[in-house]
């Protein structure tokens, strides 16, 4: 839309995304005047490239698993393969569905919305369409890109990020998935279901971050069991070979710590030239085509080293963090910092909130710990379900319970309960006395509870 010059919106965001349209509809609520652009879709990555269709593939995923296992629920079903058109269809469906009301969301809230690629001018302005905005504050949210090897290209043919990945027209045969984290584990489920051969690697000695409390434990329930998983292996460089599969070089790596498996890096270029990179005490300064440096005060959250700064989940971003909390600092209406629940959805899904034992040991001390544990075979819904998984607690002694670790087919589901339980302190005696539908896999977290009390009822440990 057209921009009047004289106009000097409080907030100018830049990138429509999780992080940018949270920030956009809390600032608007909060009576600031906001200006929202973005250059491609509103929602970002998260609806567009994400959460929103990687949980749809999923989810016809684990329609072809219950397919190809109807016989043991006496259903007789034949699993003929995979529609991918289809499945693009209803993937798409859901998609453009919630595309629709977001748009109208944002439009309900005055916002005045610009679509286009932004730049920043200045650490007050914005140049769109050969518009200049002017805020009061810049909020950047321009979110992130996949990332690849050195020498391997992303080609969008044998070498693909995520984001091709959504749109493959195939189902490949055999699949490399390099990073097991969050995403690379979601994928490697996805095409595992599909019918792939699916390898990982994995830089880390274990797979899916958020659900290292588990690993272990759970065993061969945890996603090890359906592919082929190389961890403690990190990949350094990568070289495709014409009609050839890429060949990836690596070196052990289980003992050399963390090495970055996520593949995204910062959304580079929002600069404009002639822009100096520095790193200001109050506001950005700008890196042509490369980084913004920020002031970097937690409570400001002027974080301007985008790679610095941990993963932030969509989660996090729409449910305050930080866009929201951005979006509230002009007034000083700060959203109170929420510890976050953590899911990866795979087949079982791993979900968590909260530190594991090894950490609550180092904060409290070794005999200051205490956990239990819920195995879900005593579980009813868990064995209708015919799913296996478990859940851990760890509790300060006589206190509140600090971690939440779960496993087991839609266990993301119970991540709720437990980031209350998390979040509120709760003394597993009080969480014991609480009534869990029955039957549902609810239950398994009260169940737990009920152990950590000393009162273990379905507990065959
Ligand atoms: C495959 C995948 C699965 C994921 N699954 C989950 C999940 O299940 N749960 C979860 O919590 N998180 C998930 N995430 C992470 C989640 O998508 C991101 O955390 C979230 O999208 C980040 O939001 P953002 O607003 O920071 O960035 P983005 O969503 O990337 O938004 C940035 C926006 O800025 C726009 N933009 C960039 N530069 C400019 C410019 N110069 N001018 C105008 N606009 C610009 C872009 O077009 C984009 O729309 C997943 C991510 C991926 C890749």
């Amino acid at each position: 839309m057209a921009n009047d010059a004289s106009t000097v919106f409080d907030v100018v965001i830049l990138g429509g995304g999780s992080g940018g349209y949270a920030a956009a509809l809390r600032a608007a609520q909060l009576g600031l005047q906001v200006a929202l652009i973005e250059k491609g879709k509103l929602g970002g990555t998260c609806l567009h490239n994400g959460c929103i269709p990687t949980k749809a593939l999923l989810h016809a995923g684990e329609v072809a698993d219950q397919t190809r296992e109807s016989a043991g629920f006496g259903v007789k079903a034949t699993f003929e393969g995979i529609d991918i058109q289809g499945v693009h269809a209803y993937k798409d469906g859901v998609v453009s569905g919630l595309y629709k009301g977001l748009q109208g969301l944002v439009a309900s809230r005055k916002i005045t919305y610009v679509s286009g690629e932004g730049r920043l001018s200045s650490p007050t302005t914005v140049d769109v369409n050969g518009e200049r905005y002017t805020g009061r504050h810049i909020l950047l949210a321009t979110g992130s890109v996949p990332k690849s090897l050195p020498g391997l290209a992303i080609d969008g043919n044998r070498v693909i990020s995520s984001d091709h990945a959504l749109t493959l027209d195939r189902v490949p045969q055999s699949v490399i998935v390099l990073g097991g984290g969050v995403i690379g584990v979601e994928f490697a489920s996805v095409w595992k279901s599909f019918g792939a051969e699916v390898t990982i690697i994995e830089a880390l000695p274990h797979l899916a971050p958020g659900g290292r409390e588990l690993l272990q434990a759970a065993g061969a329930r945890l996603p090890q069991a359906r592919h082929q998983v190389r961890a403690g292996r990190a990949l350094r460089r990568g070289r495709v070979h014409r009609d050839r599969c890429p060949r990836l070089a690596g070196e052990r790596q289980a003992d050399r710590g963390r090495a970055d498996a996520r593949g995204r890096r910062p959304r580079p270029g929002l600069g404009g030239p002639g822009l100096r990179g520095g790193r200001g005490r109050h506001g950005p300064r700008l890196c042509p085509g490369r980084r913004v440096h920020a002031d970097q005060r937690p409570h400001h959250l002027r974080r301007g080293r985008p790679g610095a700064d941990p993963p932030a989940g969509a989660r996090r971003l729409r449910r305050g963090h930080p866009g929201r909390r951005a979006a509230g600092r002009p007034q000083g209406r700060a959203d109170r910092l929420r510890r976050c629940p953590r899911v990866t959805y795979c087949n079982p899904e791993v979900a968590s909130v909260g530190i594991s034992e090894a950490k609550a040991k180092e904060l409290y001390g070794e005999d200051k710990v205490v956990t239990a544990k819920f195995n879900l075979a005593g579980n009813g819904k868990s064995k209708i379900l015919k799913t296996a998984g478990e859940i851990k607690l760890v509790q300060v002694k006589d206190g509140a319970v600090v971690g939440v670790h779960m496993v087991g087919e839609r266990m993301g589901e119970q991540v709720g309960e437990a980031q209350l339980i998390y979040n509120w302190e709760a003394l597993p005696s009080e969480v014991a006395q609480l009534i869990h539908a029955h039957p549902t896999q609810n239950e398994a977290l009260g169940e737990a509870h009920l152990a950590l009390a000393g009162k273990p009822l379905h507990n065959h440990d």
